[in-house]
C-alpha cells in the first residue's frame, strides 16, 4: 500500500491522504469490515503550516486509518526517522519501505502540554477533568452520513464543546471523514480519534495524547478475562508507535471504571458537560438506546434517585437494549453488576417479586458480587502514565475516587466470567431472562 499526501488551500486549508491499493493488499481483512474510500481528509486550521508537520506523524496516521487493509508493505507519504521506523518493527505483518537514516525524530518543544482526544462523552468528559488545565481537547468532527441523517445528532458534542470553552479550556475542533475508509462506517483502529491531534502536534506544542478509555476495554473488566494492559499488544504496539513518534499515550482513566467515570462527572466542574448518547439532544437522551439503558440506570444509583416502576418498564422496552441484555455474557455487564447491586442496597430491591429488574440482577449477579472496587481506581494504571504527569493525574484523580485496596485489586486481577458462564444456573437464568425480554 502507498498512501500519497497533498496539501490544499483551495477553499479551505486541508490535508488530504490517497491510499494506492496493490495486489497484496487486504480489501476485505475481516467478514465484519473493508476498505471503503481510498481517500480520507482533514481540515486544519490556516495558521498551520503544512511543512511543520513532521514525516513521522503523517506515517502515524496512516497507519491509524490503513493498519488493517495494509498487504506485504506501507510505503508513507514522506520517508520516515529511524525511531519510528525502528518502532515499527514490531508489527510483522508488514514492512515500512521508506526511511531516512538522516531525519531526526520529532521531539516536543519545552513548553509542551498533553492533548486529549475528546468527544464529548462521559469517558472522554471525566479524563478531562483529571488532566492538567492546559490540556488541548481535539475534538474529531465527522461528516454526517448521507443516510440514517436523522439517528447521529450533532448537536450535543458540538454543545458540549462550546461549554468547555466557556469554562477556559482550549478545545480544537478538526473535521474528518477517516471513519469512512471502513465500511461499515467507523475507526479502523480504536485511537485512530487520534488523528487530528496527531497532526497538530508540532503547531500546538502537544507531547502525549490521552483517551477516554476506561478499565473495562484497558484491563479486561468489561470482558470476560482480566487482561494486564501494560504488557498487552494495544500498549506494546499501539503506544509504542506513538511513543517513537514523540506522543506517547496518556491513559488516565485506564483504572476507572464506568462507575468512576460517572462518579467523577458526577463531582467535577465540567462533568455536567458529558453526553454518551449518540442520538438524543444535548442533555436530553434518547432513553431509546444500549447506551442511555446502561447510563441511566447507573445514574440512578451514583445519584441516589431510585426510579419509578414506570421508568425501569420502559428502559427494559428499548429494542436495543434487549439486544444486548440478550448477550451472554452482557457487553459491560460489571457495570449492570454494579448498578443492580447498588439498587438492592439503596433502594431496598426485593428479589421475591417476580419481575425483568430482578431477573436482571440475578443474571448479572448483582445479589452476589463484591462492588465496591468499581467506585474506586486500579493503582497499576499509574505505572504507564508518562513520569511528566503522574503525580499530577494521581492528585487529581484522587480528589474523586480512592485507590482500591489490595483485596479489591485481587478482584479485578483475578477477573474471570468463564466459571459463571459454564455453570447451568447463570445458563437457565440467562434463557429465562431473554425469553421475558423478548416478550416484554
Ligand atoms: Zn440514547
Amino acid at each position: 500500500m502507498k498512501i500519497n499526501v497533498q496539501y490544499s488551500k483551495a477553499s479551505k486549508a486541508e490535508i488530504i491522504f490517497h491510499i494506492e491499493v496493490e495486489d497484496d493488499d487486504k480489501i476485505h481483512p475481516s467478514p465484519k469490515y473493508s476498505l471503503s474510500k481510498r481517500k480520507f481528509s482533514f481540515t486544519i486550521p490556516d495558521e498551520v503550516n503544512f511543512e511543520e508537520i513532521h514525516p513521522d506523524h503523517l506515517a502515524l496516521v496512516s497507519i491509524l486509518v490503513c493498519h488493517p487493509f495494509i498487504g506485504r508493505r506501507i510505503v508513507f507519504p514522506k520517508p520516515v526517522s529511524k525511531k519510528f521506523f525502528e518502532a515499527n518493527k514490531i508489527i510483522t505483518r508488514y514492512v515500512v519501505e521508506n526511511v531516512d537514516e538522516d531525519l531526526e525524530p520529532w521531539t516536543p518543544s519545552k513548553d509542551s502540554r498533553p492533548a486529549l482526544a475528546f468527544s464529548g462523552g462521559a469517558d472522554s468528559t471525566a479524563a478531562l477533568a483529571i488532566m492538567p488545565a492546559n490540556t488541548g481537547a481535539v475534538f474529531l468532527d465527522r461528516p454526517l452520513p448521507l443516510i440514517k441523517r436523522t439517528l447521529y445528532d450533532k448537536d450535543a458534542p458540538h454543545r458540549a464543546c462550546e461549554h468547555i470553552m466557556e469554562i477556559g479550556y482550549d478545545v480544537i475542533k478538526i473535521e474528518t471523514d477517516l471513519e469512512y475508509v471502513r465500511n461499515p462506517v467507523g475507526f479502523p483502529v480504536d485511537v485512530a480519534n487520534a488523528a487530528p491531534a496527531i497532526l497538530l502536534a508540532n503547531h500546538m506544542e502537544f507531547d502525549a495524547i490521552a483517551f477516554g478509555t476506561i478499565l473495562e476495554s484497558a484491563f479486561g473488566a468489561g470482558h470476560t478475562n482480566y487482561r494486564n494492559y501494560p504488557t498487552g499488544s494495544h500498549y506494546k504496539h499501539l503506544g509504542g508507535i506513538f511513543a517513537a513518534a514523540g506522543l506517547p499515550f496518556l491513559q488516565v482513566v485506564s483504572g476507572v471504571s464506568e462507575v468512576g467515570t460517572s462518579i467523577i462527572n458526577r463531582d467535577s466542574l465540567i462533568g455536567h458537560i458529558a453526553h454518551s448518547c449518540m442520538r438524543g439532544k444535548w442533555k436530553n437522551p434518547c432513553r431509546n438506546c444500549w447506551k442511555c439503558f446502561r447510563k441511566l440506570l447507573l445514574d440512578s444509583v451514583v445519584n441516589n434517585q431510585k426510579l419509578s416502576d414506570e421508568e425501569l418498564n420502559d428502559l427494559f422496552k428499548i429494542k436495543e437494549a434487549k439486544r444486548y441484555l440478550s448477550a451472554f455474557p452482557i457487553k459491560h455487564e460489571n457495570v449492570l453488576t454494579y448498578s443492580t447491586s447498588k439498587y438492592i442496597e439503596l433502594f431496598g430491591l426485593d428479589l421475591e417479586e417476580d419481575n425483568l429488574m430482578n431477573l436482571m440482577t440475578k443474571r448479572v449477579r448483582g445479589d452476589t458480587l463484591e462492588v465496591e472496587w468499581m467506585a474506586k481506581y486500579f493503582p497499576m494504571m499509574l505505572d504507564i502514565i508518562p513520569e511528566k504527569y503522574r503525580e499530577e493525574v494521581k492528585n487529581k484523580l484522587e480528589i474523586y475516587l480512592q485507590p482500591m485496596t489490595k483485596e479489591e485489586q485481587e478482584l479485578v486481577l483475578n477477573w474471570n466470567m468463564n466459571p459463571m458462564l459454564d455453570d447451568t444456573n447463570y445458563q437457565e437464568l440467562h434463557a429465562k431472562f431473554s425469553e421475558r425480554l423478548k416478550n416484554h
